[in-house]
């Protein structure tokens, strides 16, 4: 089933081909600044996502894997989308917050020991630490042989 999103404005919207099942979550600290806490989001492939008004939208580039987009009339962020070469090139990871419609599972925590205390994710799933990750990313962005 194909879902909808959008910012808080409703300038930028999108279409997803299908309504995520999972979400991620992820405490590194420039995900917290950019959210304003943790941010949850779900994965989309670049060819499952259709942008229907997106005059707004205006990308930050965030770091040398990556770029974040927010609508710049209203501040909601939406999305992080990985722009490092490899094989996830163009992935977006959107945040759950958009959606319309769905109740993603909570799937895996990132950077989980960077944590603040006072606030914990409750039910079972993957937790991965910081450097667990850049290894993760590392091995996915290898060139494939
Ligand atoms: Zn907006
Ligand atoms: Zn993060």
């Amino acid at each position: 089933m194909p879902t909808t999103g959008s910012c808080l404005c409703g300038a930028a919207t999108f279409t997803l081909a299908e309504t995520p099942k999972h979400m991620g979550a992820c405490h590194c600290g420039q995900c917290r600044k950019w959210s304003g806490g943790v941010l949850l989001s779900v994965e989309v492939a670049p060819d499952a996502i259709t942008i229907s008004t997106g005059e707004t939208i205006t990308a930050f580039k965030s770091s040398d894997w990556g770029e974040r987009a927010f609508c710049s009339a209203c501040g909601s962020s939406l999305y992080f989308r990985l722009t490092a070469p490899g094989p996830m090139q163009g992935t977006y990871y959107i945040s759950a917050g958009t959606l319309d419609a769905g109740d993603p599972a909570l799937h895996e925590e990132l950077f989980i020991d960077e944590k603040p205390a006072g606030y914990a994710l409750q039910g079972q799933h993957k937790m991965i630490t910081g450097p667990e990750f850049f290894a993760m990313i590392e091995e996915a962005m290898k060139p494939q042989s």
